[in-house]
């Protein structure tokens, strides 16, 4: 045990040291936020088995969510095409059967053999005439097993989990620490006992017990409820905080009154839109107002975000500071470079870029020239924020598309000594989570769209009608538009799918696209090499590209028309919407082709429809987080646990609103949180939000 966790004890030890962890296992929580006991008595189920709640195969119906119990009768796996699996196991419980399907998780047959007894958990869904059970939750009824004897218990939790964890482990785990009681006790009751009676909901350390192990329904309900509020008044708490803080500083006054600014918009080949001149007023007066700005930007894909923030910087710089313009991707800081540069030169300003990609040298020069003010207007990545970035005098960040950056990036430009912070999404986020997520900032909103934009007809098409839809794109090709041809990848892919992408590009351009010039764009090509594909697109030189959801922000080739995109399920609803958002940029016609592939299920086939006939993404947002849950729709991307596990943005509309209430009626009351009963909350966010914290001036 080295020295420094070896003074970490109780809730801040290491899981590490907890019996049966270990450095492999350790890493492995750490995938999932979960460092030490704390974080794993706080990892809270995502679903849970209800022994009580069974329900007899025979009486079973499609669209049901239900826990069954039976006995495996038969296994078999298959393999319809390379790199997918599907398994199918017949469960009987003597009044019928019904068929669990996994897909690409073939060692399941292991743990299923003939005669095992499990409990399955899932939605029932009738697929050629008989019931199945795709993906469900699973338990082997094995009560010699390690952790066995946990299924005594009426209420099983099942958690989220990662490679190389399975739910038997981390439930006995979770037990374990749990049964230990002073560690759970030690957690302190954070809220005052007069919320608690309000709500009726348990003390800290009995929640905790409930949410993991509930003795029935009810108790579970109350325990979910009082953690639901927990987390949403942490967030509007630690939003409260900062925002009262921002209030408070002075910032400079950055004046709009330079005639480069109305230069800059008067030689743009477009008008703003009624909704730009409204966002950019209050940008412009934010700047000017003597306090430091800290403002979302929302609006939907397309709506022309790029341009306000940019005239913005402009005023910026025309009041002599500088401006930084981070994006999340290296090809859309080239994009945004190469496009603006022209514009903002013929100003006067001096322009950079500084990516992971920079070439050592030019590093080296380029940091130096913001350090002595050589520069007005730098475009990067997260790069901008790394150590060894200096600004002589940063007046204003725009970080755009912010949901893919985490809150700590956003305020570490604030600490790089921006005082005005301008961040933008175009993932439309639904005001309620707006407010939740984004507590400190205000809000403006780009409602309208620039005019002469058809709607992109978006059509699901069976995927055995592809050659149709190529035939189609070839079409549109050769009257000389562009087309996107979209497969889904992970963009940390490992060797073997960057292959299998890489012959898949190779055949279509052999067979179904032979002559034609394309290229392929994923992200692990080598930054320069991104960019000429890109570069290539832009200007016509090629006019398919073969890509993965590298393109899915930002990318903007007005030109382009054509999206196809294979296996659509595979997507979320808002992320759909951003890769629809490549193509109809323009005034001409555009499409959005998804190809179904066969056996999707009725929940998706559902989900496909919705996307078709929904075109404003705010409404799409809406419908992905209803079906969705904010978790995965916001925090997969993001690193360790998501801000909010528990609590549903719109579903627990109410409890968001109590949670803002209260938090800011405590910092108007107590703005530095020193009353003496709050003691147990400052610490719990001094151990669990120490560098958010730190950033609200409260330490
Ligand atoms: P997003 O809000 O998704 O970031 P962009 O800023 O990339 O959208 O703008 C989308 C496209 O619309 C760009 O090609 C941009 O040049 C163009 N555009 C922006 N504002 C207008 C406008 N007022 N009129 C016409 N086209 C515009
Ligand atoms: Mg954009």
């Amino acid at each position: 045990m080295s020295d420094g966790d070896g003074k970490r004890q109780g809730l801040e030890m290491p899981c590490q040291y907890l019996k049966g962890v270990g450095p492999r296992r350790a890493a492995d929580l750490a995938r999932l936020g979960v460092h030490t006991v704390e974080d794993l008595l706080l990892h809270f189920p995502r679903d849970y088995l209800d022994l009580g709640e069974r329900v007899p195969l025979a009486s079973l119906r499609p669209g049901q969510r239900a826990t069954v119990r039976g006995r495996v009768m038969a296994s078999d796996e298959r393999r319809p095409r390379r790199a997918m699996s599907v398994l199918s196991v017949l469960l009987d419980d003597g009044s019928g059967r019904l068929t669990l399907v996994f897909f690409n998780q073939p060692y399941h047959r292991k743990q299923l053999p003939n005669g095992s007894e499990v409990l399955a958990s899932g939605e029932v869904a009738a697929f050629r005439g008989r019931l199945q059970m795709a993906q469900p939750e699973l338990e082997v009824l094995d009560e010699a097993a390690p952790g066995g004897r946990l299924l005594a218990r009426p209420i099983l939790p099942v958690y989220p989990l990662t490679r190389g964890l399975s739910q038997r482990w981390l439930r006995r785990l979770v037990g374990e620490v749990l049964e230990r009681g002073g560690l759970a006790a030690s957690l302190g009751e954070i809220l005052p006992a007069e919320w608690l009676r309000a709500g009726g909901w348990p003390e800290r350390a009995e929640a905790l017990r409930r949410i993991h192990f509930p003795a029935d329904r009810a108790v579970l309900g109350a325990a979910r409820e009082r953690f639901k509020f927990e987390e949403l008044f942490i967030l509007q708490l630690l939003g409260a905080l900062r925002r009262r803080r921002l209030k408070s500083e002075k910032g400079p006054v950055l004046e709009a009154g330079d005639p480069r600014l109305a230069r800059f918009l008067a030689d743009l080949p477009f008008r703003l839109t009624p909704a730009q001149e409204r966002a950019l007023a209050a940008i412009g007066a934010d700047l000017a107002g003597g306090g430091r700005m800290n403002r979302l930007l929302q609006g939907d894909v397309g709506s022309g975000k790029t341009v306000v923030a940019l005239a913005a910087l402009v005023q910026t710089a025309a009041a002599g500071w500088q401006g930084a313009f981070m994006v999340p991707l290296e090809i859309l800081a080239q994009q945004h470079h190469a496009g603006w540069r022209g514009p903002l030169e013929a100003l006067g300003l001096r322009t950079g870029l500084l990516t992971g990609g920079t070439p050592a040298r030019e590093r080296r020069r380029l940091l130096a020239d913001l350090a002595a003010g050589e520069i007005d207007l730098v475009f990067g990545t997260q790069a901008l924020i790394q150590e060894g970035v200096d600004f002589a005098r940063l007046g204003l960040a725009v970080v755009d598309e912010q949901h893919r950056f985490g809150v700590l990036q956003r305020a570490s430009l604030q600490k790089q000594g921006a005082p005005h912070v301008l961040v933008m999404s175009a993932t439309p986020i639904p005001r309620s989570l707006a407010m939740t997520l984004y507590g400190d900032l205000d809000l403006t909103v780009i409602d309208e769209l620039p005019p002469g934009r058809p709607p992109v007809v978006t059509r699901v098409v069976e995927e055995t009608k592809r050659d149709r839809v190529y035939a189609f794109v070839r079409e549109r090709l050769a009257a000389g538009e562009r087309a996107f041809l979209l497969f889904p990848l992970v963009e940390e892919g490992d060797r073997a799918e960057i292959r299998a992408a890489t012959e898949e590009y190779e055949r279509l351009r052999a067979e179904d696209f032979a002559g034609l010039p394309c290229d392929l764009l994923h992200g692990r090509l080598r930054p320069a090499a991104k960019a000429e594909a890109l570069e290539r697109f832009r200007g016509g030189a090629t006019r398919l590209l073969v890509a993965t959801t590298v393109v899915e922000v930002g990318i903007d080739v007005p030109e382009a028309t054509l999206m196809v995109i294979h296996n659509p399920e595979r997507y979320g609803l808002s992320q759909l919407h951003q890769l629809r958002g490549r193509v109809g940029r323009g005034a001409a016609k555009s499409y959005c082709l998804l190809l179904a592939p066969p056996g999707m299920a009725d929940s998706a086939r559902e989900r496909l429809a919705v996307f078709a006939r929904i075109r404003d993404g705010f409404r799409l947002a809406e419908e992905d987080l209803k079906l969705r849950g904010p978790g995965e729709v916001f925090g997969s991307r993001q690193h360790g646990r998501p801000e909010l596990s528990l609590a549903h943005p719109l579903h627990d509309a109410t409890l968001v609103a109590l949670a803002r209430r209260r938090a800011r009626d405590l910092v108007r009351r107590d703005p530095e949180l020193i009353a003496q009963d709050l003691r147990p909350l400052r610490d719990l966010l001094r151990r669990a939000h120490r560098e958010r914290m730190v950033l609200a001036g409260v330490g």
